[in-house]
């Protein structure tokens, strides 16, 4: 669905976009995130056809961003930071409107609207002028707006600043629903949202693309591994060069002891049911196991990990 090979984008002497290149395919809703000044918003203009670059290639449902821009906007569907309203309009019309212009049938047109209306959660507010309207709402109307047409692939940018919490909640509820037909990519700095919503997640940091997988696949480039805490009874010297012979351990180190009881942690390698082998382990040396716990760290960490001034690219 979408294509995107070495895009560059300069500002005078500032690299907002820098060779980025990746795919995102049917049914994908991929988070991009990243500090504030990072690129996200001038990748997503450039997808959008807002925006020209000064190198590189994007097609986006097999159109080309450059050469065929009409096309391009005509499956997508794009909500800005700040979604754009006409504010002297009502909420209806701005609907019909909008409906027209993107070419929906007028036999269509309504019950389109009515469904928009519905999935966005906007029966409160039809009759109100938009200028009437809570930023909550605001932000509604404009998802609306950019769902109306029933593009295949969404563009969103910041789709839930300003909105409070609960609203945070229904939007996250609404792409959740959305992800399961359509390729979405979410820009967000609220990263539970990327948790739940988002199957791949894009890390961008001073323009460039410095993360890109699922959010296990980050956390394993983060922890170098699968990480356990492993606690057994047994005699600390012996279950740790055991251990040390396991081949899919790929490091322990021992963090306690106390009255007999052992715990370590481990790393183990990404193909092994390691749940399964330890367990296996501490029986087969008739030791028993008191603790097998996989550590986990949040995307929280993960975001630091890759866009601190001192990682390294990836
Ligand atoms: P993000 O969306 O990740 O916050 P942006 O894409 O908005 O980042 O910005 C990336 C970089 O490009 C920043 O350094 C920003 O100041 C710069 N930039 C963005 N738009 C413009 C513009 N129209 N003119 C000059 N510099 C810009």
């Amino acid at each position: 669905m979408i294509e995107v090979r070495n895009l560059t984008k300069t500002y005078g002497s500032t690299i907002a976009v820098d060779n980025i290149s990746f795919d995102a395919k049917e049914g994908e809703v991929v988070g991009f995130i990243g500090p504030n000044g990072a690129g996200k918003t001038t990748a997503m203009r450039i997808l959008t056809c807002y925006i020209g670059a000064d190198s590189g290639t994007a097609t986006v449902a097999g159109y080309d961003v450059f050469q065929q821009p009409l096309e391009v906007r005509r499956h997508i569907g794009y909500l800005p930071e700040n979604a754009p309203l006409y504010t002297n309009m009502g909420v209806l019309d701005s609907l019909n409107f909008i409906a027209q212009a993107r070419g929906i049938p007028k036999t269509e047109r309504k019950s389109r609207i009515r469904d928009m209306i519905d999935i966005c959660g906007l029966e409160e507010v039809v009759q109100k002028d938009i200028s009437e309207l809570s930023k909550g709402y605001r932000q509604r109307l404009g998802l609306a707006q950019t769902l109306i047409h029933d593009p295949e692939v969404l563009i969103l940018d910041e789709p839930t600043s300003g909105l409070d919490p609960i609203q945070i909640i229904q939007i996250r509820k609404l792409i959740k629903e959305m992800g399961e037909k359509k390729t979405i990519i979410l820009s967000t700095h609220i990263l539970p949202i990327v948790e739940e919503t988002c199957n791949r997640i894009m890390i961008i940091s001073r323009g460039k693309l410095v993360a890109d997988g699922a959010q296990e696949e980050l956390t394993m480039q983060v922890q170098g591994g699968n990480v356990y805490t492993f606690t057994i009874r047994g005699p600390l010297e012996e279950i740790e060069s055991k251990l040390n012979m396991l081949g899919f351990i790929t490091d322990v180190e021992s963090i306690a002891q106390d009255d007999g009881v052992c715990s370590f942690r481990v790393k183990s390698d990404e193909a092994t049911n390691t749940e399964e082998e330890l367990f296996r382990f501490a029986t087969d040396n008739e030791w028993s196991l008191t603790e097998l716990r996989r550590e986990s760290i949040n995307l929280e960490e993960v975001f630091l990990h890759f866009t601190l001034p001192s990682s390294e690219e990836v």
